[in-house]
């Protein structure tokens, strides 16, 4: 059993002052693994105070200077990826193609912006007047756990290259890989108490942080829902804010799509992360003409989607991160029957031959219509609906038809088509023929997935506010 009864402030290891205790499971497994404790206001309070101290010298550091930490935290980031994989592994259960990525992008996140601070012209001339882009003030960063590592990582490697000092109040569900990453990234050396991380639940961490007088910005990823409260909090002393919010992504197949490339695009689409993924493409616009043979083509795809636990290299699915996770999905997959939806594939329970951990079937809905609750609310498990479409008319109003706007997907032949709709789609991205991921394009949602954009220079200008000086 692994005890974390500490945070990490102004540039060490110290108790915190929280008395209750959440446990910390194997999914793969449902055995408890450990213990976080879980700290309240006064942590927090401390960590800001001193974030706040270190703001001043570090907010004036060079550019020059901000790239080195970069890449420092790089190098740590790298140097301790097998600790960091471990960690993913044993209390999130992730399969090794998400793990790597994420190990990996750990440490590219901080090259990234390295890449992009040094590049980034901070000052501009407007007819006589200066303007130049200040840091925004001390930043408050709050992640979920579904990809715990990533997003402390790259929400840090904004804030550095910015040039605010940063207090991190990560999901208390991945406290264990919390601890593996601040053991490392403390090994970077940058000046005490430019990060800070402080474990305890989002009701009170969570929420003493987004409403701290002396936060200037927040950058918060986690569900709509929680996202409200935060901009709630925060507006009583007007932060800034970048939320990164839900999503129920809709994938086009267009019909002259070749469906022997795009039925495995449509599977990888839909169950990234296990389907634990804001940005899944949970939502199969499928040309009627198209119904049955994709609907037969996707059943037989599940064969390439086998469902275990992390250490086992052939899995391609994990279990869902906590029981409660577990019961969510469950209760989604009763509620799409009730609704009228068609099971072709999946269902209830754990797949055949698993007896222990938070496993469920991959399930595809079909005859799903757009107006059921399975297709409009996030999931956040590997539960795809194929939604059948007239024309490309309908698939754009069906893609369109929903709070969410995170990413979507658009699949077929024709470059000057796929193009002419993905314009059409309100979503923050949309991603042609299974584009590769680029990290240092703007990633956000539009309508409830969120307010602003992470990554590269539009990630970087969210941690910045412009000065002018009208000379
Ligand atoms: P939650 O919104 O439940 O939690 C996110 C974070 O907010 C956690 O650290 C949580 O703390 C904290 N929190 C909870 N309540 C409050 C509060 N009142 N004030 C401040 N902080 C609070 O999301 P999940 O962790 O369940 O993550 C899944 C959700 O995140 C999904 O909806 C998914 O779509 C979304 N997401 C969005 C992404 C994006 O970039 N758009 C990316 C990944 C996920 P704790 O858990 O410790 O109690």
């Amino acid at each position: 059993m692994r005890e974390i009864t500490e945070n990490y402030i102004d540039g060490q290891f110290c108790p915190s002052t929280g008395t209750e205790n959440a446990p910390l499971f194997n999914p793969a497994t449902e055995e408890q693994i450990g213990n976080v404790r879980l700290s309240a206001g006064r942590d927090v309070d401390t960590a800001v105070a001193a974030a706040k101290r270190a703001f001043p010298a570090f907010s004036n550091t060079s550019p020059g200077d901000r790239v080195l930490m970069l890449r420092r935290l790089a190098a740590a980031a790298a140097d301790n990826a097998d600790a960091i994989r471990k960690a993913i592994q044993e209390e999130y259960g992730a399969p090794a193609p998400f793990v790597d990525f994420t190990a990996n992008h750990a440490g590219n996140a901080f090259l990234d912006m390295a890449a992009v601070l040094e590049t980034y012209a901070r000052t501009r001339n407007i007819g006589t007047t200066e303007v130049e882009m200040r840091p925004v003030g001390v930043a408050g960063a709050i992640t979920p756990w579904n990809a715990n590592v990533g997003f402390i990582c790259s929400k840090l490697a904004v804030a550095v290259a910015a040039g605010t000092s940063i207090v991190i109040k990560p999901s208390e569900m991945s406290a264990m890989q919390t601890q593996v990453l601040a053991e490392a990234l403390h090994g970077a050396g940058l000046p005490s108490g430019v990060f800070n991380i402080v474990n305890g639940s989002g009701a009170d961490a969570g929420s003493a942080l987004a409403a701290h007088p002396d936060i200037g910005k927040i950058s918060f990823t986690g569900s709509t829902t929680t996202g409200q409260a935060v901009y709630r909090a925060a507006a009583a002393t007007m932060k800034r804010v970048t939320l990164e919010l839900g999503g129920k992504g809709a994938q086009i197949v267009l019909d002259d799509a070749d469906l022997d490339v795009v039925v495995p695009n449509l599977l990888a689409n839909g169950f990234i992360n296990s389907g634990q993924a804001c940005i899944a493409g949970t939502r199969i616009l499928v040309p009627f003409r198209l119904l049955a043979e994709v609907e037969a083509r996707l059943a037989a795809g599940l064969a390439e989607w086998p469902v275990g636990p992390a250490f086992d290299t052939a899995s391609r699915i994990g279990p869902m991160v906590s029981r409660k996770q577990w019961d969510q999905v469950q209760s989604y997959i009763a509620l799409g029957r009730i609704e009228g939806a068609r099971v072709l594939v999946g269902g209830e329970g754990r797949p055949d031959g698993i007896e222990r951990g938070w496993f469920v079937r991959p399930t595809l809905f079909t005859d799903v219509s757009n107006s059921m609750r399975i297709a409009r609310e996030e999931i956040f498990g590997p539960v795809l609906s194929i939604i059948p479409y007239r024309d490309e008319e309908d698939a754009i109003r069906i893609a369109n038809d929903t709070d969410y706007g995170l990413q979507n997907y658009v699949l077929g032949t024709n470059s000057d088509r796929l193009r002419r709709v993905a314009r059409r789609l309100e979503s923050g991205r949309v991603v042609i023929n299974g584009a590769a991921h680029n990290p240092l394009a703007p990633f956000g949602g539009t309508k409830q997935s969120g307010v602003g954009r992470e990554y590269g220079v539009f990630g970087l200008e969210a941690f910045l506010e412009p000065r002018a000086l009208l000379i």
